[in-house]
């Protein structure tokens, strides 16, 4: 049994999911679960994750953010190093 780490699939931000449930609701790849207790979505198989990015599209508070794979950047021409991180800016 290997320990791999997963650093793709989708990224939940606490700060804006209204715990709608569309993203649980319509993962074609079952890749969230739901957290019973705080009525919020969790991410419980990233690995299983296509990067359709769906759920971040659907996600009606822009509170997903599908991270690709390495391999996948590069297919298209994207190198690490050429990504900038942002925050989102809330609407006052
Ligand atoms: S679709 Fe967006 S707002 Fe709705 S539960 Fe999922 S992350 Fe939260
Ligand atoms: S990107 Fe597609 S496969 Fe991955 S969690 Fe979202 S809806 Fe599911």
């Amino acid at each position: 049994m290997y320990n791999v780490k997963i650093n793709y699939g989708p990224k939940i931000d606490y700060r804006y999911c209204n715990g709608c449930g569309m993203c649980y609701q319509n993962c074609p790849l079952d890749v969230y679960g739901w957290d019973e207790e705080k009525k919020m979505p969790t991410v419980a198989y990233p690995g299983e994750c296509s990067c359709c990015c769906l759920c971040e599209v659907m996600c009606p508070e822009m509170a997903i953010d599908v991270e690709l794979p390495l391999h996948a950047l590069l297919d298209f021409g994207i190198t690490p190093a050429s990504i900038s991180k942002y925050e989102k800016t809330p609407l006052t």
